[in-house]
Parts: C-alpha cells; sequence; structure tokens
C-alpha cells in the first residue's frame, strides 16, 4: 500500500503514516496543522514522503 509519512527532520522522527488512498495532501497538511503544530512552531522542517509498505 501507498502511505503519505509525515516526517521531522529536526527530530529525524516519523510522526505518522497515512494511507494515500484516504487521505489527500490537502488531508495531510490540515492533520499536520492540528496535531504537529509545536514542531512548526519550533521552526522544525516538516516534510510530507510517500512510502510503499
Ligand atoms: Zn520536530
Amino acid at each position: 500500500m501507498e502511505f503519505r509519512e509525515i516526517y521531522c527532520f529536526n527530530c529525524k522522527k516519523s510522526l505518522g503514516r497515512y494511507n494515500e488512498k484516504y487521505f489527500s495532501e490537502q488531508k495531510i497538511n490540515e492533520i499536520i496543522k492540528m496535531n504537529h503544530a509545536s514542531h512548526i512552531y519550533e521552526g522544525h522542517e516538516i516534510v510530507v514522503k510517500r512510502v510503499t509498505a
């Protein structure tokens, strides 16, 4: 399956994986804002990677 993985470079860890089938890029951006805002406030670099698992 294809996933979108939210990854923080500063923390060097994955913040979550979401099935691409059910989560659009827009939805992922909402999740980042809602659930991972602390990383953004601290100026961390967050990327969304596509992974196959
Ligand atoms: Zn972080």
